[in-house]
């Protein structure tokens, strides 16, 4: 993509591709009005579009001279008042593709460019119209698969943490200025920026940003569905207990539109979360077990997953059995954050459930019957409840990779600034820290920017956005 084409007039599909009731096409740019105008017989003479006040809609027949294309809807958004900031045109036509193709051809034709991906919403942002952040938030609004990560690009669309990292940018530019004012004093060794109140803002910064950087793994979480991994000793049942998990709850998740059927396969959504079963096609094909798919391959599951649901045999193990194992696999897992819960399978099997359980492995026993389809549900609200004590509540979360590493990197550079401090470092050597941790925090919300960026996140959009 290049950015120097900025001033040209474009357009695009902006509907999916392929037959609908209707189709939009988005024009954008100097030209838009001009050369809409000279295409549109608007049904009534006195909407000329030319002259049509912004935000109308206008009924009218699209053609070029006696080469008539369709009856269409034309509405007008006068620049700065639109998506893009700038005039933008939306033809509404009958949804045939060969209409939408003739539309964009005669739209060329007078000289207009079709846009490349994201082209709309980088002019959007090249516009000011909102921040990085937030055309970012765009790209994940329309990717979004469940209500809570279209809940999360929504609320960083509208806003979501940018406004706080600008404030933190802001102080810290100030410090800078004072700073480098130093240096034009630096014979008379003056002190313009006081250094601890300096560090009490590095300091208020740093908290900050550590609370954004770790909402980072339960961002990332919900975006791409909450990985659980379903593990245990061979012939416990759980690819029973799978494919019933998995059954009950996919009805709903494949009649989202646009998603495979491969990559919907191993995921369910429950109340608007996201939960994706990790490698479970080996599961079901194979053994998959601690002990014939080797360690390696569980501590990959057990290190991937967030939630880990623990199958054995309520008839024939033990709670010492169950105990030992665990033991085992809990030096496996890297830390104890992952929520693990034990499931009892074969309870059918059973005259009556264990008690004292719970107490005795000191985590949350279900029993099941995956071959009755006993108490499925048990499990089900467990997930949720898992993931509900996250408390997503009015935190601020990052979900984005760009952002947490823009983060991780400002955090460097403030730790790079108190050490600095405390070694007594002159001013011209504490400003250069201070401008990386700038450059990193500008990064986010666009302040900083190179085409490399802009160039790799708007391609992530579809054409017509
Ligand atoms: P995996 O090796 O852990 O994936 O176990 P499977 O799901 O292949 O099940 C192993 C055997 O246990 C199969 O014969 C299942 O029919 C049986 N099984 C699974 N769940 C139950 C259950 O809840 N009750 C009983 N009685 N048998 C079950």
């Amino acid at each position: 993509m290049s950015i120097h084409s900025i001033r040209d007039t474009i357009c695009a599909l902006s509907t999916p591709p392929g037959a609908g009731a209707i189709a939009v096409i988005r024009v954008s740019g100097d030209q838009a009005f001009p050369v809409c105008n000279r295409l549109f017989r608007p049904g009534s003479k006195k909407n000329e579009l030319i002259n049509a006040a912004s935000h109308t809609i206008h009924y009218g027949l699209l053609g070029k001279g006696e080469n008539l294309i369709d009856e269409v809807l034309i509405s007008i958004f006068r620049g700065p008042r639109s998506y893009t900031g700038e005039d933008v045109i939306e033809i509404s036509c009958h949804g045939s593709p060969f209409i939408q193709q003739k539309i964009l051809e005669l739209l060329i034709g007078e000289g207009i460019r079709l846009a490349t991906p994201g082209e709309f919403t980088l002019r959007a942002f090249l516009n000011r119209k909102f921040d990085l952040s937030q055309a970012e938030a765009v790209a994940d609004l329309i990717g979004s698969r469940s209500q809570s990560s279209h809940d999360l690009a929504l609320n960083q669309m509208r806003g979501g943490y940018s406004e706080k990292i600008r404030k933190l940018r802001d102080q810290l530019v100030g410090f800078t200025s004072l700073i480098e004012l130093e240096l034009d004093f630096s014979e008379e060794q003056v002190e313009f920026a006081s250094r601890h109140d300096l560090k009490q803002l590095l300091e208020e910064m740093k908290s900050e940003l550590s609370s954004l950087i770790q909402s980072f793994s339960l961002g990332n979480v919900i975006k791409n569905g909450i990985p659980v991994a379903i593990i245990g000793k061979p012939n416990v049942g759980k690819s029973t207990l799978l494919n019933l998990i998995l059954n009950e709850e996919k009805a709903i998740v494949s009649e989202i539109p646009g998603t495979t059927r491969d990559s919907i396969e191993d995921t369910i959504v429950m109340e608007g979360f996201n939960f994706r079963f990790i490698d479970t096609a080996g599961l079901r094909a194979a053994e998959d077990t601690i002990e014939t798919m080797g360690i390696e391959r569980t501590w990959q599951k057990v290190s991937e997953a967030a939630i880990i649901l623990y199958v054995f045999d309520a008839t024939s193990d033990s709670f010492k059995d169950v105990k030992h194992a665990l033991s085992e696999f809990s030096e496996l897992s890297e830390n104890r954050h992952k929520k693990i819960i034990l499931i009892g399978n074969k309870a059918d099997k059973l005259k009556t459930l264990p008690v004292g359980f719970k107490e005795f492995v000191d985590y949350e026993t279900l029993f099941v019957s995956a071959k009755r389809k006993e108490n499925i549900h048990l499990i089900a609200e467990s997930l949720l409840e898992a993931i509900k004590k996250a408390d997503l509540g009015d935190r601020t979360i990052v979900s984005n990779t760009r952002h947490h590493e823009a983060l991780l990197a400002t955090d460097k550079a403030l730790d790079g600034i108190m050490e600095g401090i405390d070694a007594g470092l002159s001013g011209d050597l504490l400003s250069s820290e201070i401008r990386s941790a700038l450059y990193h925090l500008g990064e986010i919300t666009g302040e900083i920017t190179t085409d490399e960026i802009l160039g790799s996140i708007f391609s992530r959009f579809c054409i017509g956005k």
